[in-house]
């Protein structure tokens, strides 16, 4: 059985064990990552259901040959729109509840979906399983993913090199996703985030014409996408001599991503993760500078399950990749955050990123 087949048969699996109340015959899923999961297809227009019986994935002629060639299961060209062709052959097959993703189907779907299956079949909001098998990492997963943290470090460190006062903050952005490329990722994984001196306060900042001057934080947040897989990194340099108040801000920014790491260990709730991060930040009177959550899982896509957050109660699991991500932004003045992308274990973790933390000044 290939990977992708295992896949479906967990998937088939979860739906089995679903309380009698929320049981379905089958899954329709929309998903483009999730599609990927569980039959490798990366086209843009997909469309997969699952039933104990079969694995039918309809696509367009545009991917017929493709979708032919690799994908296990019935694979059913349509001219017109997947979904009604899917609701076709689940009322001809009889499915009389199909699960769909309610995230990833639309309300005018959703009512031509219904309307068109009439009182033969109805239709369910079944989200997050296929999620939550993706948010454990095979060992060949886990392989792709250090592949890309390495390829985008060391666009990092090339792009660094070659770094001067008076670049713009588009011309850097620019220069690291070239290097991603040259060494071989596929795309980068989100927009690449170049902010420098108080563009560094807004945590998404997009990078601008801004030249660098002397005596500013430069803050990059990069990922790259590597055989289907992401990575995710922040770092922080300064461009001179950072002042105390600067450096304290690093140093701290910098604990409380020591402190969420040696949080990390299979078994731990996300909650305590995002806990460890803001009890230091609290003790440098840093907290409610700290405006988003300490992390995410990542993988096919850059936010997967889970969250890091302070109110998530997911345990972690061995396999988990996460990001560990906290940060500090002063209005005016800029922000620091520093992120690494870290595998969970039974024992704590490794954390993947090789670039160092200490705090460079160029
Ligand atoms: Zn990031
Ligand atoms: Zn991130």
């Amino acid at each position: 059985m290939s990977e992708y087949e295992q896949r479906r048969r967990s998937v088939l699996n979860r739906l089995a064990n679903l309380k009698a109340d929320l049981k379905v015959e089958g899954l329709l899923i929309s998903s483009p990552a999730n599609i990927q999961y569980l039959t490798g297809f990366t086209g843009s227009n997909g469309l997969l259901l699952l039933t104990p019986a079969e694995s039918i994935f309809f696509t367009d002629p545009r991917y017929g040959l493709v979708a032919r060639a690799n994908i296990t299961g019935k694979v059913h060209v349509a001219k017109g729109p997947l979904l009604v062709e899917a609701t076709k052959i689940i009322v001809r097959k009889h499915l009389r509840k199909i699960g769909f993703e309610p995230s990833w189907m639309n309300f005018e779907q959703y009512e031509q979906v219904r309307k068109q299956a009439g009182s033969h079949a109805s239709f369910r909001p079944t989200g997050g399983i296929v999620e939550e098998l993706r948010s454990i990492k095979s060992p060949a997963e886990v392989l792709k993913i250090r592949k890309s943290v390495m390829i985008n470090s060391e666009a990092y460190y090339r792009t660094l090199k070659r770094f001067k006062l008076g670049l713009r903050e588009q011309e850097i952005a620019a220069e690291l996703d070239f290097q991603m490329r040259v060494l071989g990722a596929e795309k980068p994984a989100f927009e690449t985030i170049v902010a420098a001196g108080p563009n560094s306060a807004r945590p998404h900042a997009h990078p601008g014409p801004h030249r660098l001057e002397a005596n500013e934080l430069l803050l990059i947040d990069m990922g790259a996408t590597a055989d289907g897989y992401t990575s995710d990194m922040t770092r922080v340099t300064f461009t001179g001599t950072p002042s105390k108040k600067i450096r304290d801000m690093y140093q701290a920014v910098l604990e409380a991503q020591l402190a969420a790491i040696d949080a990390v260990k299979a078994g731990v709730t996300t909650a305590k993760v995002d806990g460890a991060a803001r009890k230091v930040l609290r003790e440098h009177k840093l907290e409610k500078e700290f405006v988003h959550s300490t992390g995410h899982g990542l993988g096919l896509e850059i936010h997967e399950t889970p969250r890091i957050g302070r109110k998530d109660k997911t345990k972690l699991q061995a396999g988990m990749v996460i990001t560990i991500e906290p940060g500090v932004y002063l209005e005016g003045l800029g922000g620091v955050r520093i992120e690494d992308t870290v595998l969970v274990t039974e024992r704590g973790c490794e954390v993947l990123t090789p670039t160092p933390k200490e705090f460079v000044y160029l």
